[in-house]
Parts: C-alpha cells; sequence; structure tokens
C-alpha cells in the first residue's frame, strides 16, 4: 500500500499540484482579459503531451490525503488573502514577516509535492526526514533559497524543474524550480554540502528582478521587485542554475 510522502500515513489519493482555490484566481484573471482555453503541456516520462485546457488541470499522483485537510490546508489559508492579490493582477503587495514565513513555507510544500509529479522511480531531491521534519516543525532543509519575482506574459501556470545528478543509484544533489502562477514567479534553489558552495551562485542574485524570500531578512518587503520579467527573462529564469551547473533540460510544463 502507498503512503504519505510527508507523515508515513496510509492514504493514497490524485491531488492537484496547484491548489483549487489559486486556479479559479488564475482562471478568473485570465477570463476577465478574454482567455478561455489554454494550451497545456506535459511532460509525462519522457513524452510531451499537447491539449487544449479550460481548467489548468494537473493532477499529481502523491499520496498525502490525510496530510492535505490539516496542516496543508492550513498553509493555504495562511497565504490565500495576500497571494490572491499578487496572483490575479499582481499589484503592490507588502510582506511583513510573517507573511514573509507564510509564503516560504507555502513554496516550499508546492515544491516537495511537485517532485511527486514525476515517475515513482526517479529519485527525488527531498529525503523522507526532510518532508517529515517540516510537516512536523516546519524545519527548512540546508542550503535553500527562495526567491518571488513578478511576471506578465502569456503563460498563465508554468514550472521547470530541475533536478541533477540524474542517477538511479543516489539522490540527486541539485535542485531548482520555477514556478509562476499568473503574475506571480517564485524560484526554489537547494543543494548538498557535497556539491561544494553552490551558495556563490545563489547570493549573485541580482535584487532588481528577484526578491529574496529566504533566507529571511527581518524587514518588511515589498513585492514586486523593479522589475518585471517577461516571457524571455522566464526562460532565462528557468535555466539559469542549470546553464552554470551544467546538465541536461530540464522538464518543463505549460498550462
Ligand atoms: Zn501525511
Amino acid at each position: 500500500m502507498r503512503v504519505c510522502g510527508f507523515c508515513n500515513g496510509p492514504g493514497v489519493n490524485q491531488e492537484h499540484v496547484w491548489p483549487d482555490w489559486l486556479r479559479k484566481v488564475i482562471l478568473e484573471s485570465r477570463a476577465a482579459g478574454g482567455m478561455k482555453h489554454f494550451h497545456a503541456e506535459i511532460e509525462r516520462g519522457g513524452e510531451t503531451k499537447k491539449f487544449k485546457s479550460p481548467k489548468l488541470e494537473m493532477k499529481v499522483g502523491m499520496p498525502f490525503e490525510s496530510c492535505n485537510h490539516g496542516w496543508m490546508s492550513g498553509l493555504e489559508n495562511q497565504v490565500k488573502t495576500f497571494m490572491t492579490q499578487m496572483v490575479y493582477r499582481g499589484d503592490k503587495t507588502l510582506l511583513d514577516p510573517e507573511r514573509q514565513t507564510h509564503l516560504m513555507r507555502w513554496i516550499l510544500k508546492t515544491a516537495m509535492v511537485y517532485e511527486f509529479t514525476s515517475a515513482a522511480a526517479q529519485r527525488k531531491y527531498f529525503s523522507d526526514a526532510e518532508r517529515l521534519a517540516f510537516k512536523e516543525r516546519f524545519e527548512i532543509p540546508q542550503n535553500l533559497w527562495i526567491w518571488v519575482a513578478r511576471y506578465d506574459g502569456v503563460r498563465p501556470m508554468h514550472s521547470v524543474q530541475h533536478r541533477a545528478p540524474k542517477s538511479s543509484d543516489s539522490p540527486p544533489r541539485i535542485y531548482s524550480l520555477t514556478l509562476s502562477a499568473n503574475f506571480l514567479t517564485v524560484q526554489v534553489f537547494a543543494f548538498r554540502e557535497s556539491e561544494g558552495d553552490l551558495g556563490q551562485v545563489a547570493r549573485a542574485t541580482k535584487p532588481e528582478r528577484l526578491l529574496q524570500l529566504f533566507p529571511a531578512s527581518p524587514d518588511w518587503m515589498s513585492w514586486p521587485p523593479p522589475i518585471t520579467i517577461d516571457d524571455e527573462a522566464l526562460d532565462v529564469l528557468d535555466t539559469r542554475f542549470v546553464k552554470v551547473l551544467g546538465g541536461s533540460v530540464p522538464r518543463r510544463v505549460e498550462i
């Protein structure tokens, strides 16, 4: 029997990677702009499937039903109000330290769930112990960065995950995920100690387009950053770690 990826409890379910409330916000915003159907592209097992989707649906086979209605829905409720404002029209949003913490946790939770969209045989970057420690105490894995940006372009939902090196013998040691939900783009980057100080790559990030959400500063933060990224800049963002660290082209999902 399959068990939950966070608490090891029973309960297998097909869940949406993107929570329903967030899909609704994006659909309403795009519908207001006259958009009714979306071209979706999903890569499964090396094969890219294209289809038209009116609902922006993308499901994940990760079994986490027992957690979904508990701490995870708690996280959704903590971010829903201010994230809606960011996602719907990309309006200026003040992030106090509490909001920063909630948003950072929501993004990390989404990344951990996102890893389960690929085949079960593929090794995950985040370990069982890290997922459990996050669920129990919101403990953050080492060597992790999160940024937030504002994007204005044709893609209502977009995601690219990169894990390296790809090997069936050992888990990946480098991880990056870029996610866009309408006007809000987030990026996660993490690496294992054995890889040396890859933090220098993260620390070199310029703040014009990307605000650093984690490691956090004690100050209030005003989102968005000065420069909004367009489609071309989003492509650059997707691959910035791949280019620096080497590796194959990451899986890309456009919805
Ligand atoms: Zn669970």
